[in-house]
């Protein structure tokens, strides 16, 4: 097999995503027991209990392929948003719809603009479709929107904008947005990655699906049932664009792209009320409780819109390992290319006292 002629250049040089190791053999191999996980921006809560029980009633009818139309939960999506059915498409994961996007609209040699350090996610899918990452860097831990604007060029297919961006935390707000929209040629797609946009508190938060300037620019807008609502094991999210848009990404979506459990636990999770409500209050104590604790440590931290915030403990790598042999899981940033900070979800509070113990054991040696 020669390798080198069967696979693409663009295939040959891309650095798969790093998998996690299964916290059950982890904990095996440290001798540990007990440990919580802060890594993945994970509802500390759990899954939806109004979830729960519709894939339960599910359950009986895994003979049967799902809707491939998505029929209920496009229409109860359509509903809420304020948009038309025939603009949502609903992914295995927001990151399904990340990939969809990239393959329909970016030829080989194309160009995708995004942060330096926002999802990860955006610069492997367009390598992988052998397009071009153009990378704009952060202003302050914050999507510099004039930078990332003034990299937009006739080859730009794409434009990539995480709000709140993972793994800052940061938010661009209203003028901003708007500003960006107004700069925008037409001959490309702006991708507004809201996946975090349910914990964002501030009154200048633009809303992505409703702000679209005048429209001549097609936004995108994806959202996850992963993150809110508790539901990251089933993989579904969904995009918000205009019909013609949702339509071309249609003609690459393969049929059952969305399982059958994923399809009636977010739609019973959209009207969880109870548990949204709960969730939010979770994070926003746990945030306050989090930033006193590293000012208290005299850690520097990046004030979040998200339910995850990013901290400056000097060495990220060795503080990360120090951590997991404490059964206290968090997200070292290397790869993010902030290598003296690590990123932690917000716990239910006694996940939060655990890690700030630990942090304090571990910083001071
Ligand atoms: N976008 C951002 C910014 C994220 O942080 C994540 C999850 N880590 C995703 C998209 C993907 O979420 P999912 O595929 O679970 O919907």
């Amino acid at each position: 097999m020669d390798l080198r002629r069967l696979l693409p250049e663009w295939i040959r040089t891309l650095e798969p995503y790093p998998p996690g190791m299964p916290i059950e053999e982890l904990e095996r191999e440290l001798g540990i027991r007990g440990s919580i996980k802060l890594a993945s921006n994970e509802n500390p809560l759990g899954p939806s209990p109004k979830a729960l029980a519709a894939i339960t009633d599910t359950l009986r009818n895994l003979h049967r392929y799902p809707d491939g139309s998505a029929f209920y939960l496009k229409r109860r999506l359509a509903a809420r948003l304020g948009v038309a059915p025939e603009e949502l498409v609903i992914g295995n994961g927001s990151n399904e719809i990340i990939e969809l996007a990239v393959r329909t609209f970016l030829r080989p040699g194309d160009e995708a603009v995004m942060a330096n350090q926002a999802f990860v996610i955006y610069r492997m899918v367009v390598q992988a479709a052998g397009g071009k990452p153009r990378i704009v860097p952060l202003r302050d831990f914050t999507h510099d929107l004039e930078a990332i604007a003034d990299a937009v060029t006739s080859r730009t297919r794409l434009v990539f904008l995480a709000n709140p961006n993972n793994p800052t935390g940061t938010i661009f707000r209203r003028p901003a947005w708007q500003a960006f929209l107004r700069a925008m040629p037409r001959h490309l797609l702006v991708v507004a990655d809201d996946a975090y946009a349910e914990f964002a508190e501030d009154a200048e938060y633009p809303d992505t699906i409703r702000e679209r300037g005048n429209g001549t620019v097609p936004v995108l807008t994806l959202r996850t049932f992963s993150k809110l609502y508790g539901l990251a094991g089933l993989r579904v999210g969904y995009g918000v664009a205009p019909a013609a848009v949702i339509e071309a990404i249609g003609r690459i979506r393969q049929p059952f792209n969305v399982n059958a459990l994923a399809l009636v636990g977010a739609l019973a999770a959209l009207d969880d009320e109870e548990h949204v409500r709960r969730t939010l209050a979770v994070i926003r104590e746990g945030m306050a409780y989090l930033g006193a604790a590293f000012r208290r440590l005299g850690l520097s931290y990046v004030p979040s819109s998200a339910n995850f915030v990013l901290v400056r403990v000097g060495d990220g790598a060795r503080v990360y390992d120090a951590l997991l042999r404490r059964g206290v899981i968090v997200r070292p940033m290397e790869v993010y290319g902030f290598p003296d900070h690590v990123r932690v979800t917000v716990g239910v509070p006694e996940e939060n006292v655990r890690f700030v113990e630990a942090l304090d054991a571990v910083l001071r040696g």
